[in-house]
C-alpha cells in the first residue's frame, strides 16, 4: 500500500535521508524507532508531500505521488497525519472539529459529516465529548479527538508522529489503546515512538533508523529480541 524506493531528502548540504526503502503492507502497523534527528519525522513528512523529496518514489496504493499529474488535495485525503500536537480548532466543538474537513474537502453535507463524524469519535471512545472545545478536554482526549478527525476521511493510511510524546504519563496508554484498536479493524498505520513497548508488542513491522539510514527493520521480536546489528541492540537496550 505504501512503497519507499530509494528515497533521498537533503537541506542544503545536509543530507537527511540516504536511501530509503520501506514498504508498508494494507492492514499492517509499522513502527519507525530510532534516535532525534534520524530523519523519521521527514520521511513522515516526505510520504504525503508535507516534504518534497530531493529524489527516489513514494506509492501510495500504487500511485507515485511525486507524478507531476498527482493530485496533492487527493493524495492528502488518502494519507492522514496525527503530530504530537493536537492541532484542534479551539473555537470549535469536538464534532465540528471532526467534521470540518468532511463538509471541506469531501463536500459532504453537514448532516451526513456529523453522522460520520460521531462513528469516528465512537470509535475512539469519544461520542459523549462531542459538544465540548478541546481546551475542556485532556491533553490525551484531544489526541483520541486528533485521531478521529483523522479517520473519519477514510484514508487509506495514516501517519503518527509521537502522537503520544507530549502526553502526560497517565494518558499516553489511552491513546495507545487507541491505536490497536484501529490496527484491529483494519486501519494501515506507520507509527513514529518513542513507547518501545508499545512498538514491539503492536507492530507488524518495525523499522529502526538512525543517521538518515535504515539500520535494520524486521518482525518485532527479531529486532527487539534478537537484532542483527550492533548499533540496534544498543538502541533497543533491555527491551528485548
Ligand atoms: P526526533 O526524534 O527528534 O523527532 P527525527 O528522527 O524526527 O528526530 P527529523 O525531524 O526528521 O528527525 O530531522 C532529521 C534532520 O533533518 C535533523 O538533522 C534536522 O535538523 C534536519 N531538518 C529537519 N527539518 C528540517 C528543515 N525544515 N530544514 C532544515 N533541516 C531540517
Ligand atoms: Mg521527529
Amino acid at each position: 500500500l505504501l512503497q519507499v524506493r530509494q528515497l533521498f531528502k537533503h537541506y542544503g548540504s545536509n543530507v537527511v535521508l540516504k536511501g530509503i526503502d520501506m514498504d508498508v503492507r494494507a492492514g499492517q502497523l509499522v513502527s519507525i524507532i530510532g534516535p532525534s534527528g534520524s530523519g523519521k519525522s521527514t520521511l513522515l513528512r516526505c510520504c504525503n508531500r508535507m516534504e518534497n523529496a530531493s529524489s527516489g518514489q513514494v506509492l501510495v496504493e500504487g500511485k507515485d505521488i511525486y507524478d507531476p499529474r498527482s493530485n496533492l488535495n487527493k493524495l492528502r485525503e488518502r494519507v492522514g497525519m496525527v503530530f504530537q500536537a493536537f492541532n484542534l480548532y479551539p473555537h470549535l466543538t469536538v464534532l465540528s472539529n471532526v467534521a470540518l474537513a468532511l463538509t471541506k474537502v469531501k463536500k459532504m453535507p453537514r448532516a451526513q459529516a456529523e453522522k460520520v463524524a460521531i462513528d469516528a469519535l465512537r470509535k475512539v471512545g469519544m461520542e459523549h465529548k462531542a459538544d465540548a472545545r478541546p481546551a475542556q478536554l485532556s491533553g490525551g482526549q484531544q489526541q483520541r479527538v486528533g485521531i478521529a478527525r483523522s479517520i473519519a476521511m477514510r484514508p487509506a493510511l495514516v501517519l503518527f508522529d509521537e502522537p503520544t510524546s507530549a502526553l502526560d504519563p497517565e494518558m499516553v496508554g489511552g491513546v495507545l489503546e487507541v491505536m490497536r484498536e484501529l490496527r484491529n479493524d483494519g486501519m494501515t498505520m506507520v507509527v513514529v515512538t518513542h513507547e518501545m513497548g508499545f512498538a514491539k508488542a503492536a507492530s507488524d513491522h518495525v523499522v529502526f533508523m538512525e543517521d538518515g539510514v535504515i539500520v535494520e527493520q524486521g518482525h518485532p521480536d527479531q529486532v527487539f529480541g534478537s537484532p542483527a546489528q550492533a548499533r540496534t541492540a544498543a538502541f533497543v537496550g533491555g527491551i528485548g
